[in-house]
């Protein structure tokens, strides 16, 4: 019987897990959490309180790994909204606001993570076979630098190990794959952190009545003016609520506390985010979170790769959420692998390394994005703006401005 083992049952292990359910026999999906039985927050995904856009590349990624799920489908009708990038959205960019096109091209999802994650989890678990989720925490790889052949594993019931023909690592930002892989001999793997302090700070808000068809609506950070940025976005979500995120680099940080929270809106380079919500009526306290920052390892060059062993999702990089990008990068790194093993034989030597190389392709067009913007800003750590940051900054702020 061939085995996967997936490390993680957030929206990146949920998706590996379907990208290999057609070539192995069974797929255990591991997650130290036991997961609800319906759109609830959960302690192993705690950047679920914040708010999460799922881009249109993201979106139609999981539609190529599952498509028979008709997942948008099912995520309006679990609530989720449907925005047009180019009319759904109010966007204070700095060179003013965005026009609002009548052509209606690309679309994002908004809704709660929690949401999200039950309906994809969900259409998973319905439209393909083999995939069983275990309540377990990953300690350790089995194997040899050569060949990666199972996983450790702590469940309630004591240790054991789980023998896998192939292991995939989707334990998101916390991922101890370096060390793991220390253990098997493989070592100097390069890693990289940017980091530019941001702070998130999120509340709920009832959505006003008359207001249920606003627009998103987005005042952006400005990282021309060498000051922290600072910016603040109305993002509507199931249930007829506003999730209200704001967010500030290093010295423009957003309050933890309600009393704070309506005053940074105001004191924004437009007030209208406060505004909308300054009559809304709050519905939980403000959630906060620090895991911002840009961290990449470069697995796709490290000098041995293991067969059997892919690592995907936040575990192989992340990024300052403020360009909503990780879960259509995740997304991404799970249709790369369900190529592969279409592709290929699941044991064929290098086929996780050509995996992990094509993941890190998307990773790179992100992690340029992200950190393009964020070295602009002041006090960030890990990078200071090169020549050709700054020239590639420029070139976009034309583009915005045409
Ligand atoms: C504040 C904030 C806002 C964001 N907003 C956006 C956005 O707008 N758009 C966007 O695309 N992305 C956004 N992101 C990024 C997004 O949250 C991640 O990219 C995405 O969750 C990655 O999915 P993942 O499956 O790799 O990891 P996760 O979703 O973090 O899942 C990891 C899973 O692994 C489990 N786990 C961890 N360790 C172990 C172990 N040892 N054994 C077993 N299980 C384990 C955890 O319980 C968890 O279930 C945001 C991130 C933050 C911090």
């Amino acid at each position: 019987m061939r085995r996967a083992v997936v490390i993680g049952a957030g929206l990146g292990g949920v998706l590996a897990a379907a990208a290999l359910s057609r070539a192995v026999d069974q797929v255990v999906v591991l997650d130290r959490d036991e997961l609800p039985d319906g759109p609830e927050h959960r302690k192993g995904v705690p950047q679920g309180r914040h708010a999460h856009l799922l881009m249109p590349g993201g979106l139609a990624a999981m539609e190529d790994l599952l498509p028979a799920a008709d997942l948008r489908k099912h995520l309006l009708a679990a609530g989720a909204h449907e925005i047009s990038l180019s009319t759904g959205m109010l966007v204070l960019t700095p060179e003013g606001f965005f026009r609002r096109w009548r052509h209606e091209r690309h679309h994002m999802i908004t809704c709660s993570r929690a949401l999200l994650d039950w309906v994809v989890r969900k259409a998973v678990l319905d439209h393909t076979s083999g995939i069983e989720i275990r309540q377990g925490q990953a300690l350790g790889l089995t194997g040899s630098a050569a060949r990666v052949d199972g996983v450790r594993v702590r469940t309630a019931s004591g240790g054991t190990e789980l023998s896998a023909d192939i292991v995939v690592d989707a334990s998101g930002r916390g991922s101890r794959v370096v060390s793991w892989l220390t253990g098997l001999g493989i070592t100097g793997v390069e890693e990289r952190n940017v980091d530019s302090g941001l702070v998130n700070a999120t509340r709920i808000y009832r959505t006003p009545p008359g207001a249920e068809r606003f627009p998103l609506t987005v005042v952006q950070a400005n990282p021309y003016v060498s000051r922290p940025g600072r910016s603040a976005v109305i993002v509507p979500i199931e249930g007829n609520r506003w999730m209200v995120s704001l967010a500030g680099s290093r010295g423009g940080e957003p309050p933890a506390e309600p009393e704070g929270f309506l005053k940074y809106t105001l004191d924004l380079p437009h007030p209208i985010v406060g505004r909308l919500i300054s009559g809304a009526e709050p519905l939980t306290g403000v959630s906060v979170s620090r895991s911002t920052s840009n961290s990449r390892r470069y697995l796709e060059k490290a000098r041995r790769w293991p067969d059997g062993l892919v690592v995907l999702g936040d575990a192989l990089a992340t990024f300052n959420p403020a360009y909503g990008q990780g879960m259509s990068v995740a997304a991404l790194g799970a249709l790369a692998l369900s190529r592969e093993v279409r592709r290929t034989e699941l044991a064929a030597p290098g086929l996780a390394r050509t995996v992990q190389r094509a993941a890190a392709r998307h990773v790179e067009a992100a992690w340029s994005l992200a950190v393009g913007q964020d070295v602009l800003f002041p006090d960030v750590r890990g990078a200071t703006a090169t020549f050709a940051d700054r020239l590639a900054a420029g070139y976009s702020r034309r583009v915005t401005r045409a």
